[in-house]
């Protein structure tokens, strides 16, 4: 019997309920507005037989007295084959599936196809066979992929395998396998699972940390700093100062199997950018479109808060069903600040004790449960798969100190600061060398993993880079003090190898078919030419021999970065290089 209630209170989204049974937090119900509206929400606090309630929709026209029933689950994604090129909104509706973009309030409709065969393949062969949730049962091919049918994650303990389905052509609802638990009793699966969406898949052996690098083909990440597989980052960066540029160019360049993007746009038009443009990126590892291995969950700022929270949720769980299937798995989330302002917005409602700038005082536990949910996995088989998290931020005003990005901060292991300043004078990308870092270049598994890939002395060379870069800037605050003659040539020419890396290293066309993508092997060549010349001592007779020195240094450099690598025209600018370092040799 389900629980039931009645509505006794409404402010905006949340919603009181006078309960007449058992109910839990994060249990989900519908309110059964007059004329068939059904309205889906969520427990956020229960206080005796009071529900607090989220609603995930508009309450508009709701009355005092309306029945609410409680489902006995909380919020669960569906999961099954046919995940990929979908756009759902938080709860899962499929967007695509609907006139125009947006649901009318109170549909819902499924996330996956009902009625669509599929190529079944069984892995698992012998009979009696023990099996538990996450082993891998079959597969079915969805798109170039092969996706894994495990046992359910919600199965407890262990089972017999007493059939399975032979190879054949199954709708997801079919069995395709029986098991028996210790008691005996037998149990159906089929191809679709539920899972809660705030509860981590811990379906695994074992989460080492992550002990290897993600490529990016971002000079700026891979060489200066770079991710681990299955480790964090977060992108915080002013308004046009390319975070949507940046994380198109991840997900389309990343070594990685699926894309899942969670976009929480400030407005409804940025996020039907992302749907508009996405399905139309190539997907350079296959040649065809990015989209067919890709989910979006979308959200915008018209659809109200709750639902904004649920879709970073959704996301995730889509992101740690997928790892389970052994993949690499790639979440990106833009922009996490809409999550937390909804989170803010619900605190403030329920009247809880207020943190910094109003949020809730549990902002940065939230947010640090919810990184931690990324990761690199063993699986029970021994197979591995990762989820790889990177989350923007758009800090109010452009303050680094604001209390989302200073709780992210604790939470990710990369940060990518967008530079204001550096966006202005088209540097892209503009992440900054100074203020952003990747703690895995502390770990030694991973420093480790870098040297052995790149070279003995990579990562000392990447710290001793960062450290040309930094004495760069003070070299040129002096100049601009002093001028350029009120120093010596010595600190211009620190500023020209700061600058020198700058040019070579940290900017990357975005746009230029050649530039955007930079492949490991070339990234290691570039660095280590780059690295050779800024380790060259100079001598020049006066400032201006060295800045025009330089500049025609950087001008043969970058078209080596605008080049096919080791083309003829790379050979031509390489040896253009070598004559100018030649005229200081004698
Ligand atoms: P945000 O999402 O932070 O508001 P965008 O990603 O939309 O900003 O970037 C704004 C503009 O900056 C882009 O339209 C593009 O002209 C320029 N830009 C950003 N990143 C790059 C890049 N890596 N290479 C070249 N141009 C870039
Ligand atoms: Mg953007």
């Amino acid at each position: 019997m389900k629980t039931t209630g009645e509505v006794i209170g409404i402010i905006a989204n949340l919603v009181t309920v006078r309960t007449s049974g058992p109910v839990s937090q994060n249990e989900i119900c519908y309110i059964l507005m007059d004329g068939g509206v059904r309205l889906m929400a969520e427990v956020i606090k229960v206080i005796g037989d009071k529900a607090y309630v989220q609603v995930f929709e508009s309450t508009r026209g709701l009355k005092g007295g309306t029945r609410v029933e409680f489902e006995g689950h909380m919020l669960e994604a569906t999961l099954g084959p046919g995940i990929l090129t979908r756009i759902y909104d938080g709860l899962q509706n499929d967007l695509k599936a609907m006139e125009g973009v947006f649901l009318k309030r109170g549909e819902y409709n499924d996330p996956l196809d009902y009625e669509s065969r599929w190529d079944f393949t069984p892995l698992a062969t012998a009979e009696n066979q023990e099996v538990r949730a996450g082993d891998w049962l079959g597969w079915v091919p969805e798109g170039w992929l092969q996706h894994k049918i495990m046992v359910p994650f919600k199965m407890e303990g262990t089972y017999r395998l007493k059939w399975i389905a032979p190879a054949g052509n199954y709708k997801i609802t079919d069995t395709i396998a029986t098991v028996v638990d210790a008691d005996g009793v037998e149990h159906g699966l089929s191809m679709v699972q539920k899972w809660p969406v705030k509860v981590a898949v811990t379906a695994f052996r074992d989460k080492p940390r992550p002990f290897k690098t993600m490529e990016t083909g971002f000079r700026a990440i891979d060489t200066f700093n770079p991710i681990a597989e299955g480790g964090t980052g977060f992108i915080p960066g002013p308004f046009g100062a390319g975070k949507t540029v940046l994380q198109h160019g991840i997900s389309k360049q990343a070594n990685a199997d699926v894309i899942i993007i969670a976009a929480c746009g400030e407005r409804a038009n940025e996020v039907v950018e992302t749907f508009v443009e996405f399905p139309e990126l190539d997907d350079p590892r296959t040649g065809r479109k990015l989209m067919e291995r890709t989910t979006i969950i979308a959200n915008t700022s018209n659809m109200p808060v709750s639902a904004r929270e649920a879709s970073v949720y959704t996301a995730m769980t889509l992101g740690e069903y997928y790892r389970a299937m052994g993949l690499k798995v790639l979440l990106l989330a833009d922009s996490t600040s809409r999550w937390a302002q909804a989170l803010r917005e619900m605190s403030n409602r329920l009247e809880e004790l207020p943190g910094q700038d109003a949020f809730p005082v549990d902002l940065s536990a939230i947010i640090s449960n919810f990184y931690a949910r990324a990761g690199f996995v063993y699986l029970n088989n021994g197979q591995t798969g990762s989820v790889t998290f990177i989350g923007t931020v758009s800090p109010a005003g452009g303050n680094l100190k604001e209390p989302v990005t200073e709780s992210t901060k604790k939470a990710a292991r990369c940060f990518y600061a967008l530079s204001q300043a550096r966006a202005d004078s088209k540097r892209y990308p503009a992440i900054d060398p100074l203020e952003s870092y990747s703690k895995y270049l502390e770990y030694p598994e991973i420093i480790g993993y870098l040297d052995e890939n790149y070279g003995d002395d990579w990562v000392t060379k990447v710290l001793a880079s960062k450290a040309m870069v930094q004495r760069g800037k003070e070299a040129f605050e002096q100049i601009n003090i002093l001028g350029d003659d009120g120093v010596p040539v010595e600190y211009h020419d620190r500023y020209w190898k700061s600058e020198l890396l700058d040019f070579i290293i940290l900017q990357q066309d975005s746009f230029d078919p050649t530039d955007a993508n930079c492949p490991m092997e070339r990234q290691v060549y570039m660095f280590n030419l780059v690295m050779d010349i800024c380790g060259r001592k100079f001598d020049f007779a006066d400032f201006e021999a060295c800045v025009s020195y330089y500049k025609r240094l950087i001008n043969e450099l970058r078209q080596m970065n605008f080049s096919t690598f080791e083309s003829d025209d790379f050979k031509r600018h390489y040896a253009a290089v070598q004559d100018i370092l030649k005229e200081q040799q004698n």
